[in-house]
């Protein structure tokens, strides 16, 4: 197999899973239950809660475990839809996680993006009360956000600002103080930890109603028994992301960089997004006159997984918004696919695969 559509998930580090392993097995503990051998679960929490903090320059107390980044995008944009007073302004390349919730809350109307990506900023973003959303990178294209400008942006109005980092935790450093951000998503499984955990990053003094109600876990924000040893993995993934992310960056972003530069050889082809600032592993581009299902098809004959639009919405056949939203046509679309590399990947795998595109694109573009 070449797994190339590491934006959509990541394998869980060895690391992680054998940081996992005795919660799932000795230490089932309940981590509410007093004795103890739940307590000893709870400190196990409190540990990762305390490296995912440190890795993002927080308070552990600014930290809600969740369970994935669509969790954690609902329970920000959510938490102001019981005020009436408040207005959610979000972009036009955000994931369904953040467009889907649109329809419970008051929205102000969408931040326009330009050709290569990227939001275009205006003066006046929202108002006093509302919350922005912006993502700090988008899935489909990797092109990086201006978060800092938008975060100054809303606070000059009294905004609050939201971002959804899920595709930029663990891959290049972040700083929610430097920032100045009100409110983060992330997510463990795009980074080397198992899926089913994230987290969303609040901001001290910033007071949100809880998302879910029951035994008042996560300081009350979300209720339900924590999933112990996903928490665990999400730690110890972050503890060995930390130590070689500035490695993986170059490493990824080289690999990157040599794939882009034999596809482009090949003519009649588009990079999506390419004049933008970009995450390092991303690539995402245009074939013209083919259709993506069936180069994927193909690809997929020889073992190699890559995506057309986002993974996340499966099954679902209409040409992505992203890629609406940067003025393609619906053909162009349709014609796109998702290449996401990491530090796994090899120059090998890569030259692999462009020959098979190669092979694809002579059967349907004979000449
Ligand atoms: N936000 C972004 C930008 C994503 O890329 C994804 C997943 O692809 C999500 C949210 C959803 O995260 P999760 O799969 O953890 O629910």
């Amino acid at each position: 197999m070449i797994y190339l559509d590491n934006a959509a998930t990541t394998r869980t580090a060895p690391e992680a899973v054998r940081a996992m392993m005795p919660y799932l097995t000795d230490f089932y503990g309940n981590p509410s239950a007093s004795y103890d051998f739940g307590n000893r679960a709870w400190q196990a929490v409190q540990e990762a809660r305390e490296i995912v903090a440190e890795f993002i320059n927080a308070d552990p107390s600014e930290i809600i475990f969740t369970s994935g980044g669509t969790e954690a995008d609902n329970m920000a944009i959510k938490s102001k839809a019981g005020n009436n007073l408040s207005f959610v302004r979000t972009s036009m390349i955000e994931h369904k996680a953040i467009l889907n919730c649109m329809s419970s809350v008051s929205t102000l109307s969408p931040i326009l993006v330009d050709k290569n990506g990227v939001v275009k900023l205006d003066e006046r973003l929202a108002g006093m009360n509302d919350i922005v959303s912006v993502m700090m990178a988008n899935n489909e294209l990797g092109t990086i956000q201006p978060v800092k400008k938008i975060a100054d942006l809303c606070h000059q109005t009294g905004a609050k600002f939201h971002t959804d980092a899920v595709q930029v935790f663990g891959h290049m450093p972040i700083d929610v103080k430097k920032i100045d951000i009100d409110m983060m998503s992330a997510s463990g499984h795009k980074m080397g930890a198992p899926k089913g955990v994230g987290f969303l990053y609040v901001r001290k003094g910033l007071s949100i109603p809880p998302f879910i109600h029951g035994g008042g876990q996560e300081n009350f924000m979300r209720s339900g028994t924590e999933n112990v040893p996903a928490i665990v993995g999400l730690g110890r993934a972050v503890e060995i992301t930390k130590q070689k992310m500035n490695d993986r960056f170059y490493e990824t972003k080289e690999l990157r960089d040599s794939f882009e530069k034999m596809i482009l050889k090949i003519g009649d082809v588009k990079i999506n997004g390419y004049n933008a600032k970009r995450l390092p592993g991303h690539s995402n581009i245009t074939f013209y006159g083919i259709r993506a299902e069936e180069m994927l098809e193909y690809l997929n004959m020889y073992g190699i997984c890559a995506s057309s639009g986002s993974a996340c919405n499966t099954g679902d056949e209409k040409p992505s918004h992203v890629l609406k939203a940067i003025g393609l046509t619906d053909a162009e679309a349709n014609a796109t696919l998702r290449f996401t590399m990491n530090h796994e990947n090899t120059i090998e795998e890569l030259k692999f695969t462009v020959d098979k595109i190669k092979e694809f694109l002579a059967i349907k573009r004979p000449r």
